[in-house]
């Protein structure tokens, strides 16, 4: 599943191509895919994309908009003067399309985009734009690193206090837009043992939380997310993008980058999770 910074990363690739672009005709595969009335968007212009949580809004000027969510397997794929991929990684970024992952095709006057989606969680929703921030996904959503202060985080944390700190973090109700690996990154980076209760975190290491899950996220977009590029380069499902950030995130029984011990692989909360155990200690008495 797509985590936030690599949505933020489609969200800018795609911007480059289909801003400023006419919605020339959409054909739909799979009726579960798409949610509304294709006319309303017929002959639009896309005028902004922008992005809440994991959703990608795309904004059309005639009142509309297109919101998409990719869930597990949902993938967009532009095919223009070059193609662009993102989403899920599969052979489908390098192959001819459409094909019979494809759910939904948008032409528009100087290329093509295809929404794929192999388990058909995803979909593609037409609504008014006034309405977007309206919409019950984007109503519940938390703020993000970006937004939160360190004093809410704090008090939200106390609501949770006898749960790991990751399991917290992980929760979208109390911050948006961490996922396991951006949480193990964020906690390494903190110097926080996945395990320590959420009451015992201190106003300054609330801080350190949204500091370093801002720089973690960042660093990731920066890096691109998974695209078609690193897709190439990557072999089977993880896309290698993870190697230009990630210092704990799948990388058991190497060295720490901070105290060369051994990094190891635990289970916090349901999930695999990676820690060094000599830079987070658990501190929970
Ligand atoms: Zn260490």
């Amino acid at each position: 599943m797509p985590e936030l910074p690599e949505v933020e990363t489609i969200k800018r690739g795609l911007s480059s191509f289909i801003v400023k672009d006419k919605i020339k005709k959409t054909t739909i595969l799979c009726e579960k895919s798409f949610q509304g009335e294709s006319g309303e968007i017929a002959g639009a212009l896309i005028i902004n994309i922008r992005r809440f949580g994991k959703a990608l809004i795309i904004d059309l000027d005639n009142k509309n908009s297109l919101m998409i969510h990719l869930r597990m397997t949902g993938q967009l794929i532009y095919d223009g003067k070059e193609r662009y991929a993102a989403g899920h990684p599969s052979e489908n970024f390098v192959d001819k399309l459409p094909n019979k992952q494809t759910r939904v095709i948008f032409e528009f006057q100087n290329g093509t985009l295809y929404f794929n989606d192999q388990r058909k969680f995803g979909f593609i929703k037409v609504l008014e734009t006034k309405e977007v921030e309206n919409d019950p996904f984007i109503k519940k959503l938390a703020k993000e690193p970006w937004q939160i202060e360190p004093e809410e985080l704090y008090e939200k944390l106390q609501k949770h206090q006898n749960s790991p700190i990751k399991a917290v973090i992980l929760d979208q109700t109390v911050i948006a837009g961490l996922g396991n690996i951006y949480a193990d990154e964020t906690l390494f980076m903190s110097q926080i043992h996945p395990k320590t209760k959420a009451g015992k975190i201190t106003k300054q290491q609330a801080k350190e939380i949204i500091k370093n899950a801002k720089k973690v996220m960042e660093k990731s977009i920066e890096s691109g997310g998974s695209t078609l590029k690193d897709y190439k380069k990557a072999d089977g499902e993880r896309g290698d993008y993870l190697d230009k950030f990630a210092q704990v995130f799948n990388r058991q029984g190497q060295k720490c980058p901070r105290c060369g011990k051994i990094i190891e692989k635990i289970r916090v909360a349901g999930r695999g999770t990676h820690i060094c155990p000599n830079c987070q200690k658990e501190i929970n008495d």
